[in-house]
């Protein structure tokens, strides 16, 4: 299978935005052993901000643009070179690349994009992809990593998309505010009741942002491609996915049986 992994911040990084090394170290363990194991992986890795707010010790999350494009140019370089350390011990390859919306919305951008990539995996490297966010703008910004990691899918053609977050998977309630919210453990369809668990704006179920996933699915489905979110506390819960256990909320794709 070709396989997108995203990765969002909370699950590599502690609040204050410093790496979660034991996290991050297992997750890479897995990732390159599925890798082994015949699969093709594309990582879309978020963290950039987080890490460089780490690394800079800024006391708070900075509001202004030119303060968050700088601590994404320093955490950008501190996840390439933990990417690149980690991988390397199980003997992978890690490739950069760094995309914003317009490299979709330009033809000729987004096809040497996908030639790069399709160049990248038949050289059996490890992409791992990021907005550009030391100089994207509100206009150019593809916004969020969920929906880049689904565009990434649809453009590579992929089988499977894996968004690795902070929460379980979509629950028919807020599970932080109701106790009798429920996993969701398949979604067929994406229809108006199932958008809707996504919430409007800034109602999202944990850090998690649900809105952005199901806005992800409906991408990624339509385009021929499962998805699948995933828990990423326990990373090796990839294997458990893999081996057919029911375990987070897979969305079926439109995909011709
Ligand atoms: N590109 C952002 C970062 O690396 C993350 C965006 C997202 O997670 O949606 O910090």
């Amino acid at each position: 299978m070709r396989i997108v992994i995203k990765i969002g911040t909370s699950t590599l990084a502690y609040e204050g935005g410093r790496m979660n090394i034991r996290r991050v170290e297992t997750l890479c363990k897995v990732i390159s052993d599925i890798k082994n194991s015949g699969h093709k992986i594309i990582l879309v890795s978020s963290g950039a901000i987080g890490m460089g707010v780490g690394k800079l010790s800024m006391n708070t999350f900075p509001e202004d643009i030119p303060s968050k494009q700088a601590a994404a140019a320093v955490g950008q370089c501190e996840l390439m070179y933990v990417y690149d350390k980690l991988f390397t011990e199980y003997n992978h390859t890690v490739a950069q690349i760094l995309l914003t919306g317009s490299d979709f919305s330009y033809q000729d951008r987004r096809k040497n994009f996908e030639n790069t990539l399709e160049k990248l995996l038949e050289l059996n490297v490890l992409p791992v992809i990021n907005e550009n966010d030391s100089v994207a703008t509100k206009e150019i910004k593809v916004g969020d990593n969920d929906t880049l990691a689904a565009m990434v899918a649809k453009s590579s053609n992929s089988d499977l998309l894996v968004l690795m977050s902070d929460i379980d998977g979509l629950y028919t309630e807020d599970p932080h505010k109701s106790k009798n919210a429920k996993l969701i453990k398949v979604v067929d369809s994406l229809n108006d009741d199932i958008m809707a668990l996504g919430g409007g704006k800034g109602s999202v179920f944990g850090t998690g942002g649900m809105k952005t996933k199901l806005q992800a699915a409906k991408i990624c489905t339509e385009s021929g491609c499962d998805m699948v979110i995933l828990n990423g506390k326990d990373p090796e819960i990839l294997y458990d996915y893999l081996e057919g256990k029911q375990v987070g909320t897979f969305f079926k794709s439109n995909k011709e049986e």
